[in-house]
């Protein structure tokens, strides 16, 4: 292990801009004092964005969950039902997902997730009809969705190559890819805990030929399932490693396992200690990725503000609904104002991004700020009770 002068060395060398290898992140990510990690980390924060280091971003966008049948079974997912669970399998018609479409727009939301289950019918020719749809009604909605997984099955179903099934979904409207399913990207805590999943090097393939067809993304990272401090490195290591070579990683995002209903039942979880020291070192040791987000989704609203200072430069988003996280006990909510408090209570100035991370409104004075309460996180969840309840919702959905 590296002594504590040599950590401080790593860390002035990181905070200056110079590149550390996997064996300093993982001496500092395990042995560093945390206000000196985090210090690092926002120095080099503010020099990446200098001259807006004094602004954290936020999206307002939709999650749509279109089935959560899903072949893969992943023990750490309390979203999916088995094929043959007719009674809990569900999948949305496309009216209601451009019902959805429709209310985000109301809303002032700009993007949409598409997310869910690897249903065993679903292949390239499902999700083609589908952006095509969304694009026609709604060409200002940004469709950043799916991830490597999804590519994988899909053209799997349809039988094409994987290239093949990206150019055809990016055709049919796709702009970038979510990035979900990255979970651990090293073999053995996948193996362990997504076992039906594509490898993490074939993720990473698919990725990498999403980037040279000009279809960029943001890349995650899940928590918390009992995976080592060397093997939380090692992914941030493979994911530094692709974006080397193609820069098409806009932001990485870190989030913690929600331990309800599923089947590794919560025995292990990532601290929060442990998720701000990862929001660190990813801005240290990803020194060719853009965006740090904090999530305070999984983490809490006190640990996304915290997250600012240790590196993270966007807070993620007004989740208009989301189901995915929820169902595994996930239980923060916000609303646009909150979110913008949050924000400036951290000492940071916010301001609504669009996917691409571009300032869409800045909101420097909190005179202007907006009042309307409608822009709730979570509004329409079916995860949870009452999740479905905002007056708002229904006129929108009579119409
Ligand atoms: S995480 Fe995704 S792929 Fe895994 S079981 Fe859940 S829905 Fe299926």
């Amino acid at each position: 292990m590296t002594s504590p002068t040599d950590l401080a060395a790593v860390l002035d060398r990181a905070a200056a801009g110079g590149r550390i290898t996997p064996e300093e992140a993982l001496d500092v990510y395990r042995s560093a004092p945390l206000h000196a990690l985090g210090a690092a980390a926002d120095a080099v924060r503010r020099r990446r964005f200098a001259g807006t280091e004094h602004i954290a971003t936020y999206i307002i966008e939709r999650n749509i969950n279109y089935t959560n049948v899903c072949v893969t079974a992943c023990k750490f997912c309390a979203f999916y039902a088995a094929p043959k669970d007719t009674a809990k399998g569900w999948s949305r018609g496309l009216d209601d997902i451009l019902r959805r479409c429709a209310e985000t727009v109301e809303l002032g939301g700009t993007q949409i997730m598409f997310q869910g289950g690897h249903h065993p019918d679903y292949g390239v020719e499902y999700y083609e009809e589908h952006f095509a749809a969304i694009k026609r009604e709604f060409p200002q909605l940004v469709i950043h969705s799916l991830g490597a997984s999804e590519i994988d099955h899909m053209a799997r179903v349809s039988g094409v190559s994987a290239e093949e099934a990206i150019r055809r979904i990016h055709a049919a409207g796709l702009d970038s890819f979510a990035g979900a399913g990255a979970e651990l990207l090293p073999e053995r805590p996948r193996k362990a805990i997504a076992p039906l999943k594509e490898s993490g090097e074939r993720w990473l393939e698919i990725m990498e030929t999403a980037h040279r067809l000009g279809v960029e993304s943001t890349t995650t990272m899940l928590m918390g399932t009992g995976e080592t401090n060397a093997e939380r490195i090692e992914h941030l290591r493979m994911i530094r490693d692709v974006q080397d070579r193609t820069g098409g990683f806009r932001a990485f995002i870190p989030y913690t396992y929600q331990p309800e209903n599923n089947h590794l039942k919560g025995q292990t979880q990532a601290t929060l200690f442990e998720y701000l020291r990862m929001i660190a070192i990813a801005r240290l040791f990803l020194d060719n990725v853009a965006h740090i987000q904090g999530s305070w989704l999984t983490t809490g609203k006190e640990v996304g503000q915290l997250s600012l200072h240790y590196g993270a430069d966007d807070l993620g988003s007004v989740m208009l609904e989301e189901n995915v996280v929820s169902s595994a006990g996930a239980k923060h909510r916000s609303n646009r104002m909150e979110l913008i408090h949050l924000i400036r209570a951290a000492g940071r100035v916010p301001a609504q991004r669009a996917t691409t991370y571009e300032h869409l409104v800045v909101h420097d004075d909190p005179a202007n700020d907006p009042v309307d309460d409608h822009v709730v996180s979570h509004l329409s969840s079916t995860a949870i009770e009452g999740g479905t309840a905002h007056p708002e919702l229904k006129l929108l959905d009579a119409r």
